[in-house]
């Protein structure tokens, strides 16, 4: 089908469609003869497929400006109001929802508790999450353009299955069309990470950047990669598992069965597990039990506690060095409940990414640390629905080809 005349019909249309939305988005407000200008597609195709996009209320019109006598011109802009959709986070025994509007816009947030974590039972919970979300901002459920889910683990997203669960012991599981069955709208899965790297690009740091990584720091090490504007699954979905690239052969047992992962070195538990270290061994006057206690520890001067988190720092810039040098991006985005570490974790990761970067790649980079909360990963679970609203067919097309 994909090859008759009306497939390929059908497929052009779709790709001037996103070319046309995408313009709308980047520019705000703007006229036709512009779109058709910026495009290179006819006036005649930019007024059909605008009058569709307004017959479906994603794109309004808006007289603007001075007439000067004659007609004031008339502007498109997205109608940020012309649907909604919801984004999940998935985490270890609850769940956390965002309902938002077209712009990624969050409209009303809920969490929600997670009893029964077998597939059957998070599919649930997500699904009542999603009517509680609509009661909750009075928007029907003809409103909703679908649903986003992010959760850890490895998720092939073309697929909608999540092939290793490390919090539920899942393998293999069709999460997508579980959940599905519940919502009647599309639903899109995706690694958590990959999702605040969609937050990143949709609304965050990452936006009119084509290419930049977003790391995570937190419980574990995470990864999301964004090349050449597109971002980057790996074959199974699996790509960007950094804690779990070895930085000491044979090292500390890790709890993916390897040895020497560097989430077993920098991650918060891996950090606390050295302070409670040092405090058996009458380094440390006193067990820091939460890595805010570790931090106020290193404040009041606490030789041992600075000497954690600056080795963990060091470990982490070394690390996110090796990404540089391999992505050469313009821009590493730091984010995760890890960013409490503070000034004493991040100036050691800053001065170990000096020294490993390759010279000319590092003057490029810009670091950033985000202290962003957990609606940044809800709210990037919604921009997976966005992205697909505005996606390209082409790029769609090549991830379901190679699936
Ligand atoms: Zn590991």
């Amino acid at each position: 089908m994909a090859n008759s005349p009306v497939g390929n019909r059908d497929l052009i249309r779709a790709i001037n469609r996103s070319k046309i939305l995408n313009t709308i988005k980047s520019y705000g407000l703007i006229p036709r003869a512009e779109i058709a200008r910026l495009t290179g597609l006819s006036p005649a195709t930019v007024t059909g497929i605008t009058a569709d996009l307004i017959q479906d209320n994603l794109v309004f019109e808006k007289e603007v400006g001075d007439s000067s006598g004659g007609r004031r011109p008339i502007m498109l802009a997205i109608n940020p109001h012309g649907g909604c959709v919801v984004g999940i986070k998935v985490m270890e025994d609850h769940a956390l929802g965002a309902l938002t509007d077209l712009e990624a816009s969050l409209l009303v947030k809920q969490s929600f508790p997670l009893t029964d974590t077998s597939p059957e039972g998070v599919s649930l919970a997500v699904g009542e999450l999603v009517v509680e979300l609509l009661r909750l901002s009075a928007n029907p459920l003809s409103s909703l353009m679908g649903v986003g889910v992010g959760l850890a683990g490895i998720v092939d997203s073309g697929q909608g299955i999540v092939c290793q669960s490390p919090f539920f012991g899942w393998t293999d599981v069709p999460l997508r069309e579980l959940i599905q069955n519940r919502v009647h709208v599309p639903v899109y899965i995706d690694n958590d990470v990959n999702t605040l790297a969609f937050a990143e690009k949709w609304f965050g740091a990452g936006q009119g950047i084509n290419d930049f990584l977003v790391v995570t720091f937190g419980r574990g090490i995470g990864l999301g990669i964004v090349v050449n504007g597109q971002f980057h699954h790996g074959l199974r979905g699996g790509a960007g598992e950094l804690g779990h690239t070895v930085i000491r052969p044979g090292g500390e047992l890790c709890a993916c069965g390897k040895r020497g992962c560097l989430e077993m070195y920098v991650s918060e538990p891996a950090m606390l597990r050295q302070a409670s270290e040092a405090f058996n061994q009458g380094q440390l006057a006193s067990q820091p039990h939460t890595p805010e206690e570790l931090v106020a520890l290193a404040e009041s001067g606490a030789a041992p506690a600075r000497e954690i988190l600056v080795q963990a720092g060091q470990l982490l810039g070394q690390s996110i060095a090796n990404l540089i040098n391999i992505f050469n991006p313009q821009c590493i985005l730091i984010n995760g409940e890890g960013v409490r570490a503070g000034r004493w974790l991040f100036d050691a990761m800053r001065a170990s990414i000096d020294e490993h970067t390759l010279p000319s790649l590092r003057q490029d980079v810009s670091i950033l640390v985000e202290p962003l909360g957990d609606d940044a990963w809800a709210r990037g679970a919604a921009s997976l629905v966005l992205h697909e609203l505005f996606e390209s067919p082409i790029n769609r097309q090549r991830d379901s080809e190679i699936a």
